[in-house]
């Protein structure tokens, strides 16, 4: 989606360490019109599919989770980063390990909030090694709903995410794609095909 792309090169930077840094209008600061504009393409692009919610990981994946929801007309539905005295006991969890961090983190969703009539889109902000992504499948998949597609706001498609996401089958669109990145040049590539 190329005002995907163009934000990315005119806002975006470009940080050490394999990191785009967009808290300019995805990750801090929040641009309305640029959530509505991408939902709306992933609408069209999943209109022959009956979604019954919007589902993704807290934090960052909840602005576009709520967006992709208005669009969509049906509920946004997070999963939870740790077990919390708001969360039911019984939850459907998954262990999630983060490359960044070095260490694995529990999601949870509340059993009652997701069963076998469910239809979902899931959403997140990256794509990056995919392990975020595919907890958020396995834990979808044990409530017994089934996935209709994956919304991500920007793939990072040099690392391994799209690759480990393929075995499952389930139809994926991103955003952005980014085939490279240089911090010391600010230099950025798009792959063009979806
Ligand atoms: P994963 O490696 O599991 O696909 O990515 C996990 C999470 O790391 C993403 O949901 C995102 O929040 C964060 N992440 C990965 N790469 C980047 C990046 O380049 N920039 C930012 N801001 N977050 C990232």
């Amino acid at each position: 989606m190329e005002f995907m792309e163009t934000k990315i090169k005119n806002e975006g930077q470009i940080l050490e360490g394999n990191v785009l840094l967009v808290d300019k209008f995805l990750n801090q600061q929040l641009d309305i019109e640029l959530l509505e504009q991408m939902a709306l393409a992933w609408k069209e692009k999943f209109k022959g599919e009956k979604i019954t919610k919007i589902v993704t990981i807290e934090a960052s994946g909840i602005a576009i989770a709520a967006i992709t929801a208005k669009v969509f007309g049906v509920p946004a539905l997070f999963a939870k980063k740790k077990a919390s005295l708001n969360l039911d006991a019984k939850s459907y969890k998954a262990e999630v390990y983060s490359f960044t961090k070095k260490q694995s983190y529990t999601i949870a969703i509340s059993q009652k909030l997701l069963n076998e009539n469910d239809r979902v889109f899931l959403v997140d902000d990256f794509l990056a090694n995919g392990c975020a992504m595919e907890g958020l499948i396995k834990l979808v998949q044990e409530a017994g709903a089934t996935i209709a597609g994956i919304g991500i706001a920007i793939e990072k498609s040099y690392q391994e995410g799209r690759k480990r996401l393929e075995e499952y089958n389930i139809p994926i669109s991103s955003a952005a794609r980014i085939q490279s990145m240089d911090a010391s040049t600010q230099s950025i590539e798009f792959l063009n095909e979806e």
